[in-house]
């Protein structure tokens, strides 16, 4: 008897193995096989020195302050003007609300829909004290071992004039798009973009303009972040995840401390703030982040392969792995993060009152009505009274990787970035891509920026630089990015 049921188990799992070795094997690549496209016949230092130049304007934004830095915008769009003749002498140039552009490049065939390219002109100030930590002067727009370094050379000026080279390069080349391209360019991305692309989102919409393609900064080609990838990922992001803050306070009646009630104002916050960050909102591998790993399972090695190809099996196990990290756990689910919390003044005194800040980061497919509800559900305290902050925003729709657009995309990152294995992605902070659903369904954010795990830290960090080669293949992969939408795709 005990021997049939072991021989029975050794048959189970020898056939729980095979399925599991099959399914790996199985699983095809999803890489579009193309030739790399030649480099572009460019100056690179040159093209260098331009964007080297286009640091030393601060073009630093600001939310209180809207006419901050106004001088520094006029300066850059003089340098556009006198950097890039072509490109000013064939595009009807735009100025909208204060210093953003819009740039038009009629296509030949009316009939073709539009596509848009997006960078923004405004960057981050660098925070107080941590000049000195800098490679170098933030704002010098130095060229020292290859780089070019400075504030704004990632995010996002790199992005901009990569997109002026190479469009600058196509009209020397004598290239006429088939379909309008328009080039946005905010001036106030990093605090909203309420005044730049918004309005320029509504502008277009109010020209009755519907986008076949919007591609905005976003996610990266990251080299060696990735477990068990031994190929760079050029993650482009289908969607962008949601704003939600949401601020708490609980009035009680305010006393002497010498006689204290079973539950007083800190207490009963605490405990409902303890209740709601024990009970995160569910998730899984699924939506954008099974798409992702759908991509990338297959050019994986080892047990990472395994384990991703028969999420079948072991769903559980990996997404308790992913949920260790804060960052692949924001892939997976709605957060929630416990941001602010106030109460009381002096020792012996129990305050009235206790405040709370809660910031949800929402997946698409969770709501700002169901982060409210979930919250009201763990706070588990009726007393306790929620209000919405008025800049909250629902997540992106997910835009559809059978769209021309992502195959266009797809397209010019394998042929300019021959060595990585292209995957959809989520991307978790906010671009001024949000504001284009407007006018268009196929919203993608990517930034042709080869980096390495410890170059994450320098977005809106210190030393932020870009390797002169990489803007090579930033400038290479706009121009195919172009002339690929005048050309049938690749399936
Ligand atoms: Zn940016």
């Amino acid at each position: 008897m005990l021997k049939r049921i072991s021989l029975g188990l050794l048959l189970a799992i020898v056939l729980l193995l095979a399925a599991v070795v099959l399914r790996t094997l199985a699983t095809p690549s999803q890489q579009l096989a193309v030739a790399p496209a030649p480099r572009p016949d460019i100056d690179l230092q040159a093209a260098a020195r331009r964007l080297s130049t286009a640091i030393t304007f601060r073009t630093v934004s600001s939310l209180e302050d809207p006419a901050a830095s106004l001088a520094e915008f006029d300066k850059l769009h003089v340098y556009l003007e006198r950097q890039f003749p072509k490109v000013h002498a064939t595009l009807k140039k735009e100025v909208v609300g204060q210093k953003a552009l819009l740039y038009t490049w009629p296509g030949t065939d009316p009939n073709a829909p539009p596509i848009a390219l997006m960078a923004h002109q405004d960057v981050v100030p660098i925070a107080p004290g941590t000049e000195a930590v800098w490679t170098v002067d933030p704002f010098a727009g130095e060229i020292r071992d290859g780089f070019v370094w400075g504030r704004g050379t990632l995010d996002n000026k790199s992005n901009l004039f990569a997109q002026m080279e190479s469009v600058e390069l196509l009209i020397g080349s004598g290239f006429k798009p088939k379909q309008t391209v328009y080039l946005v360019m905010g001036d106030d991305e990093e605090v909203s973009g309420l005044r730049g692309a918004r309005p320029i989102a509504e502008l277009l919409k109010s020209r009755n303009v519907r986008l076949d393609l919007v591609l905005d900064e976003g996610l990266l080609v990251l080299d060696g972040v990735l477990p068990g990838l031994s190929r760079p990922a050029a993650l482009i992001g289908v969607a962008e995840k949601g704003y939600g803050t949401f601020f708490l306070s609980l009035d009680t009646a305010p006393g002497d401390s010498s006689m204290p009630p079973q539950h007083s104002a800190i207490g009963s916050m605490s405990a409902a703030l303890a209740r709601l960050e024990a009970h995160p909102m569910p998730g899984g591998i699924q939506g954008v982040a099974g798409q992702m790993f759908g991509a990338l399972a297959p050019e994986m090695s080892g047990i990472n392969r395994v384990m991703l190809s028969n999420l079948w099996l072991t769903e559980p196990l990996v997404r308790g792995q992913l949920e260790k990290s804060p960052s692949s756990n924001a892939m997976l689910r709605t957060t929630a993060a416990l941001t602010i919390v106030r109460a009381g003044n002096k020792d012996n005194v129990l305050p009235g009152r206790a405040e709370a800040a809660v910031n949800f980061r929402i997946l698409p497919g969770d709501t700002l009505a169901s982060v409210e509800a979930h919250l009201r559900r763990q706070l588990a305290n009726d007393d306790i009274k929620i209000k919405q902050y008025p800049g909250n925003s629902e997540p992106s729709p997910v835009s559809p990787t059978d769209s021309a657009g992502y195959r266009a995309i797809r397209q010019a990152v394998r042929q300019s970035f021959p060595d990585a294995v292209v995957a959809p992605g989520l991307m978790t902070a906010a671009t001024d891509s949000r504001h284009f659903a407007l006018v268009s369904d196929a919203v993608f954010r990517f930034s042709p920026f080869r980096v390495k795990g410890e170059d994450l830290a320098r977005f809106h960090g210190t030393s932020e630089r870009l390797a002169i080669a990489n803007y090579g293949e930033m400038i290479g992969f706009y121009r195919q990015l172009l002339s690929n939408a005048n050309a049938a795709p690749a399936q």
